[in-house]
């Protein structure tokens, strides 16, 4: 496990059941404040001139960087890393083993672990549930490396349930862990994901692919009654060279008879989290992103800072959230991949 004397927020067994109240019906596209009850944003589809669907953020705080600014920041732009030198990570941030043998027997109450990065081990109401597992130490044609290693193996997991994939980006969606959990589970497995994804998952191996757009629900199982809810995040879709915003990205909500957990994926701040706690708050529990997000004219849209991350924890009314997606540094930046050329220093 990844720790800088977080102490119990790495791992954490809380009790406290407690259900929202629900509303399923009146989907508006971004009218009305959000303060205002039953309206919920809906993403904006779009048909290219090749007859494909791509999907699009439908707020105002939601912009498209541009391909010249995005070159600026991975070609020319300082370093935002600010990664500290190996032996202050070593000192400050030592990789602590996960004990995945806590979620061998389900109990009462929740238990989270921090794996690395987006990826996190829940177990609530007889349910196991892995969030965007990425184990691998390089992605992105091996040209990204993680500076801290995941605090556990595919070896070391506990029997899974269910796999939530937030969206396409190679440090969420990573081919080699899907592959190492296929191998593990088989068609055990349930994988949910947004819309655009199955095809890519079936490629890969995942036969049980429950492919969702935002809002949508579905119960697990009829003897396991938590209901597995799709929820929009403000981000953005690419994995290749030109397809970006081919697949939708979400967060999840999952609702139990006893508890809950939110899991935000990657995103930038927006009006949705209201309506988000409205609609299945109070929480539980939520994993919540923390990191990645200077320069700020670049990153606002996409992934939000400290501050909004906490916005975010009351707008959803979680009770008890656990920072994810960074590794920090001495300053206030994070980043928990970066480029070969940045490791190699
Ligand atoms: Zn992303």
């Amino acid at each position: 496990m990844n720790t800088l004397r977080l102490s119990s927020s790495h791992y954490r067994s809380v009790k406290k059941p407690k259900m929202a109240t629900k509303s399923t019906d009146n989907l508006v596209n971004n009218v009305g404040s959000p303060e205002s009850s039953n309206v919920y944003s809906e993403c904006v589809k779009k048909t290219n001139w090749m007859g494909q669907t791509l999907y699009q953020n439908p707020w105002k705080t939601w912009r498209n960087v541009s391909i010249v600014r995005f070159l600026r920041y991975n070609v020319w732009d300082a370093d935002h890393s600010k990664i500290p030198s190996q032996q202050e990570l070593d000192d400050k941030l030592p990789i602590v083993k996960g004990d995945t043998k806590k979620f061998v027997e389900p109990s009462s109450g929740v238990k989270m672990m921090w794996i690395g990065h987006a990826s996190v081990l829940v177990q609530f109401d007889g349910l196991t549930i892995i969030t965007d597992p990425v184990f691998s130490e390089f992605i992105v044609f091996g040209t990204h490396r993680r500076y801290r290693s995941p605090s556990c193996e595919v070896k070391d997991l506990p029997k899974i349930d269910a796999v939530l994939i937030s969206h396409n980006h190679c440090d969420h969606l990573d081919k080699a862990s899907v592959k190492q959990l296929n191998e593990k589970y088989g068609d055990n497995l349930k994988w949910y994901a947004p819309l655009g994804l199955k095809s890519w998952l079936n490629t890969n191996g995942c036969n049980n692919v429950i492919q969702m757009d935002w809002w949508q629900e579905e119960e697990f199982s009829t003897e396991k009654r938590t209901k597995f809810c799709c929820v929009p995040s403000q981000h953005w879709s690419k994995r290749g060279p030109i397809d970006d915003f081919k697949t939708l990205w979400c967060g999840w909500a999952l609702i139990g008879p006893e508890h809950s957990f939110y899991f935000a994926g990657d995103t930038g701040y927006c009006e949705v989290f209201q309506q988000i706690g409205r609609k299945y708050g109070p929480f539980t529990s939520a994993a919540i992103p923390i990191g990645c997000y200077e320069p700020r004219d670049l990153m606002s849209p996409q992934h939000v800072d400290t501050e909004e991350a906490v916005k975010i924890h009351k707008d959803v009314k979680s009770e008890n959230s656990l920072g994810i997606h960074w590794v920090p540094s001495s300053s206030r930046t994070s980043i928990t991949w970066s480029q070969g050329k940045l490791c190699r220093k």
